[in-house]
C-alpha cells in the first residue's frame, strides 16, 4: 500500500503531466484573489518612480552632519503628491513627507525624532547622517519594465498590491476549474430532507464544496446517487463533464461499494485505490477522460484528510499554479500517544497558539464518522505509520485545518 507521502506524489505526478493547460481569462483585478497569473507582469514605470522619503523629516546633504552638532536652514516644505523643484544647497534642509520625493542635492532624510527645532526656519542635528538615510533610490524596488511575477503566481493580497501598484487591470488569470461533487449511498438525504430513522443528511456535499472553495476552484454539485450500478453510472456520466470529479463513498470493501466497478466502465485508469492512513484508507485515485477522478471515502472526516491531502494538490495544477504546501506545523504534545502501527494517523487535535509555540492534544473522537468531535478540532496531528508511540513534551507536526488558517 502507498504512503500518503507516495500517493500524493503520484497524484501530482500524474496530473501535471496529463492535464491540459487550463484557459485563460480576463477579470478585474479586484476579482482576482486566490486566481493563478497566466501573464508574466513587468514593471510599467521604475518603482519608485522617484527618490522617494520613507520617514517624515528633513531632507539634507548627508556630507553636513561631518562635524556636530549642525544646523540647517528650512528651504522649502514638500508634501507627499508634490515636489521641490530648486535644490538643497550645504547646510540648506527642506521639511519632507512620508512618501515626498527628495529634492535635487539632498541624500539623506533626517527624521522629525533626531533634529531639535530652534525656529520654524533652523533645525539643528546633533548626529552624524549616512548617507540614503530613510531615502529609497529611484527603481530601486524595480527598474521600469523589469519582471515581477512570473505565469503560475497565486494571487494573494501582496500581489494584488503589485498588480495594484502597475496599474495591472484587468488581469489575465487561469480559469478555474470546476469540480462535480457526487455523493453516493443509499442512507444519504439532501440537507433540506428530514432524515428517516435511518438515513443520514448529506455532509460531505457540504464539506466538500467548501474545500473545493477554499482551493480556489468552482463546485458542481450533483447531489446524491443511490448504491445501484444504474445510479452510479448517471451521475458519473454528468460528472464528467467537469474539470475533475470527486466522488464520496462507496469505495470500501462492502457489497454496495460499487463506486469502483462502475468507474471501471467509463475506462478509468486507477492510480491507486488505498492509502496507508486512517482516516481514509479506501481513497482512490484515476484518469479519465483527461480528468481527475477521487473517489473519497465516506466518513465525513475521512473524506476531509483525503481531500486535503491528494484532491487540492490536483486542484492546485488544474487552476494553472504550483501545489501549495500542506499547512504543517510542528507542536508540542501535551499528552502521550499509542496508535496502531502500518497506518499514518491524522488524529482530529486542538492546537493552541501559546508563546512558546503551538501545543497540541487530540479531540475525543469515535472514528472517523464523528464530525461532532471533528468540530472540537482545528488540527490533525499526523501520526507516522512506524511511529505509533509518542511521549508527551514530543515535537509532532500537525496539519492544520485550511480554512481556520
Ligand atoms: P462508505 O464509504 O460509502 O462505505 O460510507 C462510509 C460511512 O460514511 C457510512 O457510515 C456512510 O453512511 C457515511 N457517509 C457516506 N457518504 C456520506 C455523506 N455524503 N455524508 C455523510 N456521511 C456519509
Ligand atoms: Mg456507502
Amino acid at each position: 500500500m502507498l504512503s500518503w507521502h507516495e500517493a500524493r506524489e503520484r497524484v501530482i505526478a500524474i496530473v501535471r503531466e496529463r492535464m491540459r493547460a487550463p484557459r485563460v481569462e480576463r477579470i478585474p483585478l479586484g476579482r482576482a484573489l486566490g486566481r493563478a497569473i497566466a501573464q508574466p507582469v513587468f514593471a510599467d514605470r521604475d518603482q519608485p518612480a522617484f527618490p522617494r522619503s520613507i520617514r517624515d523629516g528633513y531632507a539634507i546633504r548627508s556630507a553636513d552632519t561631518s562635524s556636530l552638532p549642525v544646523e540647517f536652514e528650512i528651504i522649502a516644505e514638500i508634501k507627499a503628491g508634490s515636489a521641490f523643484d530648486g535644490e538643497i544647497g550645504a547646510f540648506q534642509a527642506a521639511r519632507i513627507m512620508t512618501g515626498a520625493p527628495v529634492p535635487a542635492g539632498a541624500d539623506a532624510v533626517v527624521m522629525l525624532e533626531h533634529v531639535r527645532e530652534i525656529s520654524p526656519t533652523r533645525i539643528a542635528v546633533d548626529r552624524a547622517i549616512a548617507p540614503g538615510l530613510h531615502v529609497v533610490g529611484q527603481g530601486a524596488e524595480a527598474r521600469a519594465g523589469a519582471k515581477l511575477l512570473d505565469p503560475g503566481r497565486r494571487i494573494g493580497f501582496g500581489e494584488l498590491a503589485l498588480l495594484a501598484e502597475i496599474g495591472c487591470s484587468p488581469v489575465r488569470v487561469f480559469r478555474r476549474p470546476r469540480v462535480a461533487v457526487l455523493a453516493t449511498g443509499d442512507e444519504i438525504v439532501p440537507l433540506e430532507t428530514q432524515p428517516g430513522p435511518f438515513q443520514i443528511r448529506d455532509t460531505n456535499s457540504v464539506s466538500l464544496a467548501a474545500q473545493i472553495a477554499l482551493s480556489g476552484a468552482s463546485v458542481a454539485s450533483l447531489g446524491r446517487a443511490g448504491d445501484s450500478v444504474e445510479a452510479l453510472r448517471a451521475g458519473i456520466k454528468a460528472a464528467l463533464r467537469a474539470d475533475a470529479i470527486v466522488l464520496s463513498g462507496g469505495v470500501s470493501k462492502g457489497k454496495y461499494d460499487l463506486v469502483e466497478d462502475v468507474l471501471k466502465e467509463f475506462g478509468v485508469e486507477f492510480h491507486f485505490d488505498s492509502v496507508a492512513i486512517r482516516p481514509g484508507r479506501p481513497v482512490v485515485f484515476g484518469w479519465c477522460a483527461g480528468k481527475p477522478v477521487f473517489g473519497l471515502p465516506g466518513n465525513p472526516v475521512s473524506t476531509m484528510v483525503t481531500f486535503e491531502l491528494f484532491v487540492t494538490p490536483a486542484l492546485d495544477l488544474l487552476s494553472g499554479a504550483e501545489p501549495r504546501p500542506l499547512p504543517l506545523v510542528s507542536a508540542t504534545l501535551s499528552v502521550p500517544l499509542n496508535e496502531k502501527p502500518g497506518l499514518a494517523h491524522f488524529l482530529p487535535a486542538r492546537l493552541d497558539w501559546m508563546s512558546s509555540g503551538p501545543e497540541a492534544r487530540p479531540v475525543a473522537w469515535r472514528g472517523s464518522g464523528d464530525v461532532a468531535g471533528m468540530a472540537q478540532a482545528n488540527a490533525f496531528l499526523v501520526v507516522p505509520a512506524d511511529r505509533p508511540v509518542w511521549r508527551a513534551g514530543e515535537a509532532i507536526l500537525a496539519l492544520v485545518r485550511r480554512d481556520l488558517l
